[in-house]
């Protein structure tokens, strides 16, 4: 049977350790357009993640759960498939710089070359999160001495703060 992939629904996905301002941007934007956003955790067994799938797959539920065409899975293995079993047609990135475009100028080649149906979409968050990085806020929750840990919630949703600060036991 021929797959039928909607070009209303778009996947979003990202390691979301932990989930930042920029990813919530980038998917209000998408859930503005698409009729829904498929959100996939991804689980890469060659990274060490702070927070664990499940962790993050809460995390993720518990702030997206006003936008009501979103919807958050965990998901192994590639990102094409993934979107092939969400029956979706496209992918929706971010981008914060020129230097993103390049790499994700290649990753959407592979992409096509895996399968040539699903097309990918990018979307500029707002200025404000154009430095905003997992690996930024980590290094603050686990380094900050004076008051930049005041200045986590200019990076993550609340949620996030007390566990992202649990981990590094603060
Ligand atoms: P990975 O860990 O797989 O690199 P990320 O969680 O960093 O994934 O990012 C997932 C997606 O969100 C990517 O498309 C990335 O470019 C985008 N993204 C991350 N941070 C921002 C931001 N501050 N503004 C816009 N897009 C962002």
């Amino acid at each position: 049977m021929a797959k039928v992939l909607s070009s209303h629904h778009a996947v979003y996905v990202g390691s979301f350790d932990p989930l930042t301002l920029g990813h919530v941007d980038i998917i209000q934007r998408g859930a503005a357009i698409f009729d829904r956003i498929t959100v996939g955790v991804g689980i890469n067994p060659d990274k060490h993640p702070l927070f664990t799938p499940e962790e993050r797959l809460s995390l993720a539920t518990k702030v997206l759960s006003p936008l009501k065409n979103v919807e958050i899975r965990c998901f192994e293995g590639l990102t094409v498939e993934f979107i092939q079993q969400c029956g979706a047609r496209v992918l929706l990135r971010g981008v914060r710089t020129l230097s993103d475009i390049e790499t994700e100028f290649t990753m959407t080649l592979a992409n096509r070359a895996l399968d040539p149906e699903i097309d990918t979409l990018f979307l500029m968050a707002s200025e404000k999160y154009t430095h905003v990085s997992s690996t930024l806020i980590k290094q603050i929750a686990q380094l900050a001495q004076g008051n930049a840990i005041g200045k986590l919630d200019e990076f993550v949703p609340p949620e996030v703060i007390e566990p992202l600060l649990k981990k590094y036991k603060r």
